[in-house]
C-alpha cells in the first residue's frame, strides 16, 4: 500500500515550489501512484480507467513489462550521452523506425520532446530551402520554443514570442471552419498565403494530421495534397507532426498523414515513441538531412541508449500486442457509441476523429455551436468519481479529448461511453 505523503500535502509543495502555470485536471486533483497498461490506482488503491493516457504518451499501456524490462536491462548496461561512441540502441532503433516510413524518409535524427523535433525539423526546412517563411494552421500546437510557439497557434500558449517568419492559414475545421469540408477551398488559403504573403517562396509547412490539444480536429479531407502542392510550388518542404497522433493511434495507418494519402518530406514525432519515455524524433531523406552536416547539431541525450532501448521495444510491443488493429476495431465500437449519445443529448455538438484518438464537443445551442465550456468540466469530474478518467481540449475548453491506450478493451469502452451517458443524464 502507498505510504507517501497525501494529495493535499503535495498540492501544497506543489503550489510552493512549483511553476504557478501548472494546472492539474479536476477539482480534487488526483494523486496517481501506479499504472498499470490501461489502468492507473491512486494513493487509495482506486482503480481508474485512462482514457487520457495518450496525450501523456502512453501507447503500449502503462508500465508494459516488454517497455520496462528494455528500460531497465539497458539501464543496468549504460546510459550516457547519444554522441561521442557508438552504442547499438540507437542504430537499432534508427534502423526499425525508419522502416515504418514510406518512400525515402530514412535518416532519422533523435531529440528530447516534441518541441525539439518540431524545431529541427523548421530548422532543415529553412536551411535547406534557404527560405525563411514557414505555413502552419490556426489552432495549432506544435511546441513551446522559440520557433514552435510561433508555428502554434492559438493565444493560450502564446507568450510574447517573436514570430519570426510563420504564417497561420485557415484551419480546416470541418466543424467550425468557413468551408465545412472542403479541403480544397481551405488550401487555396495557403497559396493566397504564398502569393500575398511571401516572396513566393516558402521554406516549408507544418501540420497535425488530426490537431490534438486544439480538440482532436481532424483536417477536412483532401486538404494536405492541395496544400502539399502548393508548399512544393513554392520550393518549400511539407513537415508532418505526428507527435500525437502518430504510431498506430488511428488505427486504420500507423501515421495520421496516411489517411490523407500524402507523403510528407519530414516527419516529427514523440510522446508514444517512447511509451512514457522522453524521446522524439525527426525523419527526413538523405537529401534533406545533408543540409546538418554543415555544422554540428549537438543534443546531448536525444537518443540516448535508454531511451532508444525503450523505443525499439515499444515498436514491438505495437506489433506483438496487434495495437493497431485494436486501435482500429476498439475505435471504431467507441466513436459509434458516443456518436449514438448525440441522440439522446442535445448538449453534444459532434463526435469526431479516428481510431483512439476521439473527441466529443459540448455546445450549449447545436446551431450557434456555442461552447459548453463550464459543462465539460463537470461532466470530467463526475467520470472521475465513476473511475473515468479523459481529457479536454479546444480553443474553448469544450472538447473531451479521449485518447486511452492502445490496449484498451472493447469491455472498458462500454464502461467509458456509460459513464459519460450516466453523467449526461443527470444534468
Ligand atoms: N506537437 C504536438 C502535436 C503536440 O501535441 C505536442 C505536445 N502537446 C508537441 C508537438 C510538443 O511536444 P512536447 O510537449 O514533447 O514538447
Amino acid at each position: 500500500p502507498y505510504s507517501g505523503p497525501s494529495a493535499a500535502e503535495i498540492l501544497a509543495k506543489r503550489q510552493q515550489y512549483l511553476s504557478p502555470s501548472m494546472h492539474c485536471f479536476y477539482q480534487k486533483p488526483l494523486n496517481v501512484v501506479e499504472g498499470k497498461m490501461q489502468y492507473l490506482f491512486d494513493d487509495t488503491g482506486r482503480r481508474y480507467l485512462d482514457g487520457f493516457g495518450g496525450i501523456a504518451t502512453v501507447s503500449c499501456g502503462h508500465c508494459h513489462p516488454d517497455v520496462v524490462a528494455a528500460i531497465v536491462d539497458q539501464t543496468r548496461r549504460i546510459q550516457h550521452s547519444t554522441i561521442l561512441y557508438l552504442n547499438p540502441a540507437i542504430a537499432n532503433f534508427a534502423e526499425a523506425l525508419a522502416s515504418k516510413l514510406p518512400g525515402d524518409l530514412n535518416v532519422v535524427f533523435f531529440t528530447n520532446s516534441g518541441t525539439e523535433a518540431n524545431e529541427l525539423a523548421m530548422m532543415i526546412a529553412r536551411l535547406y530551402t534557404g527560405s525563411h517563411d514557414i505555413i502552419s494552421l490556426r489552432n495549432a500546437y506544435h511546441g513551446n520554443a522559440a520557433g514552435t510557439m510561433g508555428a502554434t497557434a492559438s493565444s493560450s500558449w502564446k507568450f510574447n514570442v517573436i514570430q519570426s517568419g510563420i504564417h497561420h492559414a485557415l484551419n480546416p475545421d470541418p466543424y467550425r471552419g468557413v468551408f465545412g469540408s472542403d479541403g480544397e477551398k481551405y488550401a487555396k488559403d495557403v497559396q493566397d498565403l504564398i502569393n500575398f504573403g511571401t516572396c513566393g517562396n516558402v521554406a516549408g509547412f507544418m501540420s497535425e494530421s488530426i490537431q490534438g490539444v486544439g480538440g482532436i480536429i481532424e483536417l477536412a479531407p483532401g486538404y494536405l495534397p492541395s496544400a502539399y502542392s502548393s508548399i512544393r510550388k513554392a520550393g518549400g518542404l511539407c513537415i508532418a507532426d505526428e507527435v500525437q497522433a502518430g504510431f498506430a493511434r488511428t488505427g486504420s495507418h500507423f501515421w495520421s498523414f496516411e489517411s490523407q494519402g500524402v507523403v510528407p518530406d519530414i516527419v516529427t514525432m514523440a510522446k508514444a515513441i517512447g511509451n512514457g519515455i522522453p524521446l522524439g524524433a525527426v525523419v527526413t531523406t538523405p537529401k534533406i538531412a545533408e543540409v546538418l552536416t554543415r555544422r554540428n547539431y549537438f543534443n546531448t541525450f536525444g537518443g540516448n541508449p535508454v531511451c532508444t532501448a525503450a523505443g525499439l521495444a515499444v515498436l514491438n510491443v505495437i506489433e506483438k500486442d496487434k495495437l493497431q488493429e485494436n486501435a482500429h476495431v476498439v475505435g471504431s465500437h467507441l466513436k459509434n457509441r458516443l456518436t449514438s449519445l448525440m441522440d439522446k443529448y442535445e448538449i453534444i455538438g459532434d463526435v469526431r476523429g479516428q481510431g483512439l484518438m476521439l473527441g466529443v464537443e459540448l455546445v450549449s445551442d447545436r446551431k450557434l455551436k456555442t461552447p459548453a465550456s463550464a459543462e465539460t468540466l463537470h461532466v470530467m469530474d463526475q467520470m472521475k468519481e465513476m473511475g473515468v478518467l479523459i481529457g479536454k481540449g479546444g480553443y474553448y475548453g469544450n472538447v473531451f479529448r479521449i485518447t486511452p491506450p492502445l490496449c484498451i478493451t472493447k469491455e472498458d469502452a462500454d464502461f467509458l461511453v456509460d459513464a459519460m451517458d450516466h453523467t449526461l443524464s443527470k444534468m
